[in-house]
């Protein structure tokens, strides 16, 4: 199935930490697709609120970009606080927008929780990716080790649980596999496996709505 636009979606969610963004990335570069990382733009949302101590609604309009770090925005502290901003209906549908453009401007990957549910619940290909919840903590934990930044593994494993059940839960756009989304989990796969793994599943379908797709 293609897009209203014609454009080409492969739509990557899934839970915290589990690789989906990774994959997103180098399905992106694949196919030379563009990318687009719903998770952060909900994370800027986040951090402006804690940098501001506003309102989110009004935060998620007024956000200065360029003032913003990757590391912060990547941090543990930003994904808690995104997942709470995330539950609210007026900054769901300030983002609602734009996450809609870019999957029409462009063939894309997007990669989030609800983007083969509600953004593009027509994309060409949807992945849901998951891994066992120990397993996804020993990665994260792993990750900050490299950068230097000390954390309890049974910390982030609670975080990372909690995170899920309330993106899991919220009323509005909870995080659910779309019913034709293919589950992919990569608890016993590296980082090559799974995207072998990944592919294997979206390129039947994105080959065919490229050929199938009128040229000019
Ligand atoms: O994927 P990432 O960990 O960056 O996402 C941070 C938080 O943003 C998630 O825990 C979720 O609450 C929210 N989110 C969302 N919908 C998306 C992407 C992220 O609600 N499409």
């Amino acid at each position: 199935m293609r897009t209203a636009s014609n454009s080409i979606v492969i739509a990557v969610d899934g839970t915290a930490a589990s690789g989906k963004g990774t994959l997103a990335k180098r399905l992106a570069r694949h196919f030379s697709f563009a990318h687009l990382d719903s998770g952060s733009l909900y994370r800027l949302v986040a951090l402006s609120v804690l940098e501001s101590g506003g309102d989110p609604a009004q935060a998620a309009k007024a956000i200065d970009l360029s003032r913003i770090g990757d590391d912060a925005i990547r941090s543990d502290r930003a994904g808690k606080k995104a997942s709470e901003v995330s539950a609210i209906p007026e900054v769901r549908a300030a983002l609602l927008q734009f996450q809609r453009d870019f999957a029409a401007e462009f063939d894309a990957v997007i990669d989030g929780r609800d983007i083969g549910t509600v953004i593009c619940p027509d994309a060409t290909a949807k992945l849901f990716v998951d891994a066992r919840p120990q397993v996804r903590a020993n990665r994260r934990w792993k990750e900050l080790q490299s950068l230097g930044i000390p954390r309890e593994e049974a910390q982030i494993l609670a975080e990372l649980v909690a995170r899920d059940r309330a993106d899991r839960s919220r009323p509005i756009s909870p995080m659910k596999p779309a019913l034709d989304a293919d589950l992919l989990d990569t608890s016993d796969l590296d980082i090559d496996a799974a995207f072998a793994a990944a592919l294997a599943l979206v390129s039947p379908k994105v080959e065919a709505a490229l050929k199938a797709r009128p040229r000019g």
